[in-house]
């Protein structure tokens, strides 16, 4: 059986619209969909807004992939199955609707003083409708012919440590996870390993999320190796958390993956597909 707890559309990064993403979604026959775009849900409810799916159709999941701090460093929670009326979870979105202009205000002061005006009209301008980030910031100078392609935009001035790397506007951990919990939904630690902490510093991070009230761990997201699973599957055993898992689809790449997780390479663990999947795999709170 086919999910994915973790995708992107137009609202956010990736390069599908909504509705596209979910017909693709479809016909590759995955059972439950979540749409979890960086800091918003706006993708999701324009994708709910035309799919009502009979019975033994595949089920779509409203979902959200937060930015915030934990110790200093940027992290990433998924939320699945939130109420996105929720007052409090609907003030966290558009809290961070306003870290992102504020940040984005403070990327375009810093390129401005490497040489590159005009910036923020040019990433606003990429974005569209989309909600702001790095990359579009990226597009922009290719566009300009500043730089070469988006990975040299990266390497060179927006990715991690570089002058575009600007994270002070971010909630805390313990906000968003908040934020996804009092809303009804789950809260996932995104992609663990990215992070490149230490392993006591991840421990702790861990730690810290499940204090929190986190659920679930992504054991598994987009293409990684048997070593990186075997590593994550022991650290949601320690921890007893839940597992869960996505592709983190963004666009059609040679080296990404495509939409859907068999839910048996993430099997034996207790996960968090179970609350809407009652008969797959063992149940939430079972002994894993
Ligand atoms: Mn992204
Ligand atoms: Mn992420
Ligand atoms: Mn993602």
């Amino acid at each position: 059986m086919l999910i994915d707890f973790h995708t992107h559309t137009t609202a956010s990064d990736g390069a599908l619209s909504p509705a596209v993403l979910v017909q693709r979604a479809r016909a590759k026959g995955i059972r439950l969909l979540a749409i979890t775009d960086h800091d918003t849900v706006a993708g999701y409810q324009l994708a709910a807004a035309d799919y009502t799916p009979t019975a033994d159709e595949m089920r779509l999941l409203s979902g959200v992939e937060f930015s915030c701090v934990w110790s200093g460093v940027t992290v990433h929670v998924v939320g699945l199955g939130m109420d996105c009326q929720h007052p409090d979870f609907a003030a966290g979105l558009a809290r961070l609707a306003v870290a992102r202009e504020e940040r984005a205000q403070v990327i375009a002061e810093r390129l401005a003083k490497l040489g590159f005006a005009g910036s923020l009209e040019g990433a606003l301008a990429e974005a569209g409708e989309s909600q702001l980030g790095r990359p579009h910031f990226a597009a922009w100078m290719v566009a300009q012919g500043h730089v070469k392609s988006m990975s040299a935009a990266f390497d060179r001035y927006l990715g991690q440590g570089k002058p575009g790397d600007v994270k002070a506007f971010w909630p805390e951990l313990v906000e968003v996870v908040a934020w996804i919990v009092a809303a009804g939904g789950v809260a996932i630690l995104a992609h663990p390993l990215k992070y490149q902490l230490t392993r006591s510093k991840l421990r702790r991070l861990v730690a810290d999320f499940k204090a929190a009230d986190g659920a679930g761990l992504e054991i598994l997201n987009g293409r990684q190796t048997q070593e990186q699973s075997r590593q994550l599957r022991l650290l949601a055993v320690e921890f007893g958390l839940e597992v869960s898992g996505g592709s983190d689809f963004h666009h059609d790449t040679a080296w990404g993956a495509e939409l859907g997780v068999e839910l048996h390479h993430l099997g034996g663990l207790s996960g968090v597909w179970r609350r809407w999947l009652p008969s797959e795999g063992c149940a939430a709170g079972e002994p894993l």
